[in-house]
Formats: structure tokens, C-alpha cells, sequence
């Protein structure tokens, strides 16, 4: 028997970098020999964009070309959309008995978060909304509707599979095994950093390389990426550790690594030209991903009989476990 893995992203903006190298890459490869199940979250995109239906609407369609496009390949992979899984928000009720709001309040995920939408909750968060507070509730429900005991994220995600993990204690101890407790996996690298140097690119940061981004967009973020302040000459000698240039150099792998690294520590690399060589390596990894997305683009109604198989799996299974849920609770009436 495969482990199930449970993984996704909230339809809030295309996929870039960040995702690629925190996430994606790893579900790729683990896809062969998991049981995969790919969420498209919609639901939780809108507990801060609960007044853009339409901006989640399109993405959902938007993030699953982006899935088929770095070779998530539905013959392995379940692409499934949260809304479509109502036993979900069924299992969220009952797990909202299991939580206090002052542990909700003490995630540090979520505290960033509202931290970063000041414009939406207000400085002191009085106008936080009960829905964004318990997003992380509803992910355990994700998780745990599906037996996902596998999951592969970035490390913001790690305290929200922990409230998870500790859910599912508390549900056992009360009514007896339903769930497994699931575990976190993280990538190489867990959290990517954004152009503008931010600690993390984020697609509702204004920071991010997106994995769609065309040659003269890519020209444009790159040109614009934060270096060195203290270089203002070309010749002047830099420090590598605080430019996203060479960090990006880094992430990307490229075979002439020490030598940027030594050149620009010496001032004999400009960074114009060590943004350029950047800009080329990152289209040699977009080129091909921007290749296959065209091919899904042009064929639209592959890409919805794909979300339309994979919501159907995903809720066959959700019905499973509910009823095992529902019986444990004493809920299963009229059985
Ligand atoms: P938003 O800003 O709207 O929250 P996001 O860029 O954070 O968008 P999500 O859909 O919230 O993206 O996250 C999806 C997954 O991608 C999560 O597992 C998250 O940890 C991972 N992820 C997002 N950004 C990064 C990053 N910069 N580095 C590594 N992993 C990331
Ligand atoms: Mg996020």
C-alpha cells in the first residue's frame, strides 16, 4: 500500500520560484510512489480575499496550468479544488471543538501573515476575521479528510501541520484511532527568498520570479533584484552574501558558482553582467516549463477533465473517511 501524500497551494497568483524550488520539484518526484493528492485551495484563499471571488476563480484554472506545466502528471497525481470537498468543512466544525483560540492566536504563520495584511485586519488585528484565524483548523481538515499522511511544504507551513498533528491527538484520545498523525516534509530549501531581499518570495508579496514570466519580464525583475548597497562602482569590491543576485546564482546551481563568487568579492564582476548571466540561466529552467503550460493552455478541456477526475477521487475518498469519522463520534444516525 502507497502513504497518501497531501499537498497544495491557495489560488491567490500564479506559482513561482519560491514554490518550484520549496515544493514542486519534491512532488514531482514523490509522485510515483505516493498516493498524491493535490489541492487547489480555494476555500482558504478567500479568508483574505474574501471580496475577489473572481481573482480565486481564475486562478484555480491559472495554478493547475502551473502544476501541469513543471510535470505534476495526473496519472499519478489527484488535482482537486477544496470548495468541491464539502465533508471538509463538515470535519472543520468538529475539529474548532478541539482548539483554543489563544493557541490559534500564538501560530507564528499566522501572526506573520496578519502582520503582512495590516491593510486588511488593521494594526492590532481587531478586524481579523474568525474564517483567516481558523484557516489552520480547516487545513487539518484537509489533511486528515483525505488520510494524507505525507506532506511536502515550506517551512511557514510546518506550525499549521503541527496544529494538525495535534488535532488529531486530541480527536484519537476523545474518540477513539480515527486518524494517523501526518507528517511535514520540507525541501532542500524550505524558504526562498524574495527579489526585494524580503526573508520570503510570496505571490502576494510583489517579490517573486514567477514560473510563467517571459524573457523581457524576467530581464525586468532581475534588473530591478536587490545587491550590495554598499557597491556603487562597477570595480567595487562586494559582498556575494547580501546580493539576491548571487543567491539566486546559488539556488539555481550554476556550475560557475565560485567563480562569481570570487570575481564580485574581488570587484572585477559588474553586476550588470552577472544579472545577465543570471537572466540566462533562469530561462534555461523556465523554457521548458513555459513550453508544456502552452501546450495545456491551447488544450482547455484536457485541463478541466483533469480537475474534474481529480475532485472525484478526492471526494470518494473524503466520503470514506467521514462515515469512519461520524461513527467514531456517534453521529452516524439511521445506519
Ligand atoms: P500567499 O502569499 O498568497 O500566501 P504563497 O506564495 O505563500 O502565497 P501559498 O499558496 O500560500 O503561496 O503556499 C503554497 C506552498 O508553497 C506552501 O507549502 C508554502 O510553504 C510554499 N511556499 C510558498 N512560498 C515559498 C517560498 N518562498 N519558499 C519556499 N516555499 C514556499
Ligand atoms: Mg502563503
Amino acid at each position: 500500500m502507497k502513504k497518501t501524500i497531501i499537498t497544495g497551494d491557495r489560488p491567490t497568483g500564479n506559482l513561482h520560484l519560491g514554490h518550484y524550488f520549496g515544493s514542486l520539484q519534491n512532488r514531482v518526484k514523490l509522485q510515483k510512489d505516493y498516493d498524491t493528492f493535490i489541492l487547489i485551495a480555494d476555500v482558504q484563499a478567500l479568508t483574505d480575499n474574501f471580496d475577489k471571488p473572481d481573482k480565486v476563480r481564475k486562478n484555480v484554472y491559472e495554478l493547475t496550468l502551473d502544476y501541469l506545466s513543471v510535470g505534476i502528471d495526473p496519472q499519478y497525481s489527484n488535482i482537486y479544488i477544496q470548495s468541491m470537498i464539502p465533508e471538509t468543512a463538515e470535519l472543520t466544525i468538529y475539529f474548532s471543538n478541539l482548539v483554543s483560540i489563544s493557541r490559534l492566536f500564538r501560530n507564528p504563520t499566522t501572526k506573520n501573515e496578519a502582520i503582512q495584511k495590516e491593510n486588511i485586519f488593521g494594526k492590532e488585528y481587531s478586524n481579523m476575521t474568525y474564517g483567516f484565524l481558523g484557516y489552520p483548523v480547516s487545513q487539518a481538515a484537509d489533511i486528515t479528510i483525505l488520510d494524507g499522511e505525507v506532506v511536502p511544504v515550506g517551512d511557514d507551513q510546518l506550525p499549521h501541520v503541527e496544529q494538525t498533528r495535534e488535532i488529531v491527538r486530541k480527536f484519537n484520545s476523545i474518540y477513539g484511532d480515527t486518524f494517523k498523525e501526518p507528517e511535514a516534509v520540507l525541501s532542500k530549501t524550505p524558504r526562498v527568498k524574495g527579489l526585494d531581499g524580503n526573508d520570503k518570495m510570496g505571490k502576494s508579496l510583489g517579490n517573486a520570479i514567477y514560473l510563467k514570466d517571459d524573457l523581457d519580464t524576467v530581464t525586468k525583475k532581475v534588473m530591478g533584484a536587490v545587491t550590495d548597497p554598499n557597491k556603487i562602482k562597477k570595480d567595487d569590491p562586494a559582498n556575494p552574501d547580501v546580493c539576491m543576485v548571487y543567491y539566486y546564482h546559488k539556488l539555481l546551481n550554476n556550475p560557475n558558482l565560485d567563480n562569481i563568487c570570487s570575481e564580485c568579492k574581488l570587484g572585477t564582476r559588474g553586476c550588470v553582467g552577472c544579472k545577465k548571466e543570471l537572466i540566462e540561466e533562469l530561462m534555461k529552467l523556465l523554457s521548458p516549463i513555459q513550453e508544456k503550460r502552452k501546450y495545456y493552455e491551447e488544450h482547455p478541456e484536457e485541463v478541466e477533465k483533469i480537475l474534474k477526475d481529480g475532485t472525484a477521487a478526492a471526494k470518494k475518498r473524503a466520503e470514506e473517511v467521514m462515515k469512519r469519522v461520524r461513527k467514531s463520534m456517534q453521529l452516524d444516525y439511521f445506519e
